[in-house]
């Protein structure tokens, strides 16, 4: 196939466009640097299959040498973290954009070419769920006009508009709700919670937990997660499917592992006043969709997960 990937310098993306090419694809990466890093991709730079276009998928797409066989829609500032400059609530009216303007142009790309096309979801579109863990049947409980909103809307909007092209266009397309997925490639400084702490703890510093850090999250090592959205875009469903590793973990407990992992002694830094406006309680996906369709499931534990991102962190931090 050939394949347009939206967001291709991001952490996601740079991971998606390396399957891509290793399945035998040819790749069209393309990304506006507004929180990637061409570092993501510099060792395709030689490779024959891919080309880097730099264009912002919120303006008309041109896609390099014609025709495409798949599109997949990654592009968008995807960290909550206000502390940092990289954080959606910093870069409100561009991830607006990224999930409204360039859904609708990345759609009009699938379905110029009668492609098929894949949207990155995220399990936002649930909010801070009353119902746990989360199905795919699940519509969410999300404040329109909170901070958390311009991301969760625009990813709101972006499902509508793709389920309107599938149901009056009759495009080929899939949607992925990804849950919290971590890795090398992940920006050091975007202030998600797995770069963040993990450079507390190879700095030998407390690790710095929001609020009470009863929180939970399930995260999902990045291998696994391409994995199953490689098996969705190869299938034949059209309705949201859940990837995610369904383990949960309370923040407070997440941090006790990078300590141990990273064998740090510093201990943690509850900041009660630095709990985000509107950060979900509770997340885990429920996986079953994605274990009957796919026959998915992730392999990864978190102790493995964060012992093969620990090299990646300490060599962008310059400690070997
Ligand atoms: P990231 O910030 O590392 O990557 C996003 C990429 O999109 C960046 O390279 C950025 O420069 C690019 N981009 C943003 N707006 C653009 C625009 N208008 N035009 C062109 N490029 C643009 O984030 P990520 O974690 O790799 O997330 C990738 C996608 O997956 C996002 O759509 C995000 O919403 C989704 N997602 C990620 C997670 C996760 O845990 N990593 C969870 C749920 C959903
Ligand atoms: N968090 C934290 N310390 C940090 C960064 C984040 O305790 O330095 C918490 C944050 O409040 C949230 C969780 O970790 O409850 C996950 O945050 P992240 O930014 O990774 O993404 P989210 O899952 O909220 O989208």
């Amino acid at each position: 196939m050939r394949i347009l990937i939206t967001g291709a310098a991001g952490f996601l993306g740079s991971h998606l466009c390396e399957r891509m090419l290793n399945e035998g694809h040819e790749v069209i990466g393309m990304d506006n640097f507004i929180t990637g890093n061409p570092d993501n991709l510099a060792h395709l730079a030689g490779n024959q299959n891919f080309t880097f276009v730099r264009h912002d998928v919120a303006n008309f797409i041109f896609v390099p040498g014609g025709k495409v066989d798949a599109v997949m829609h990654f592009a968008s500032p995807a960290s909550p973290n206000p502390l940092s400059p990289y954080g959606y609530t910093n870069l409100p009216i561009q991830t607006m954009k990224a999930g409204a303007l360039g859904t609708h142009n990345t759609l009009g790309v699938a379905k110029a070419n009668n492609a098929r096309f894949l949207l990155a979801s995220t399990s936002e579109i649930y909010g801070d769920p009353l119902e746990h863990p989360q199905k795919e049947t699940y519509w969410g409980h999300v404040d329109p006009i909170g901070v958390r909103s311009v991301y969760d809307e625009a990813k709101r909007f972006a499902e509508a508009l793709t389920m309107a092209y599938h149901r009056f266009h009759g495009v080929n397309t899939r949607i992925v709700r990804i849950f919290n997925t971590y890795g090398p490639g992940m920006r050091l400084d975007d202030g998600r919670v797995v770069p963040n702490l993990l450079q507390q703890a190879l700095r030998g510093e407390p690790l710095t937990v929001y609020g009470d850090g009863s929180q939970t999250r399930s995260f999902c090592y990045v291998d696994d997660l391409v994995e199953g959205i490689y098996r969705l875009l190869l299938s034949d469903e059209h309705m949201p499917v859940n990837i995610g590793n369904p383990a949960e973990i309370s923040i407070l407990e997440f941090a006790n592992v990078i300590n141990r992992l990273t064998k740090n002694t510093a201990g943690i830094d509850r900041k009660a006043d630095l709990r985000l406006g509107d950060d979900p309680q509770r997340r885990r996906p429920d996986i079953t969709r994605a274990k009957s369709i796919l026959n998915w499931e992730p392999t990864i534990s978190l102790e493995e997960g964060i012992s093969h991102s620990i090299p990646y962190f300490r060599s962008k931090m310059g400690l070997e």
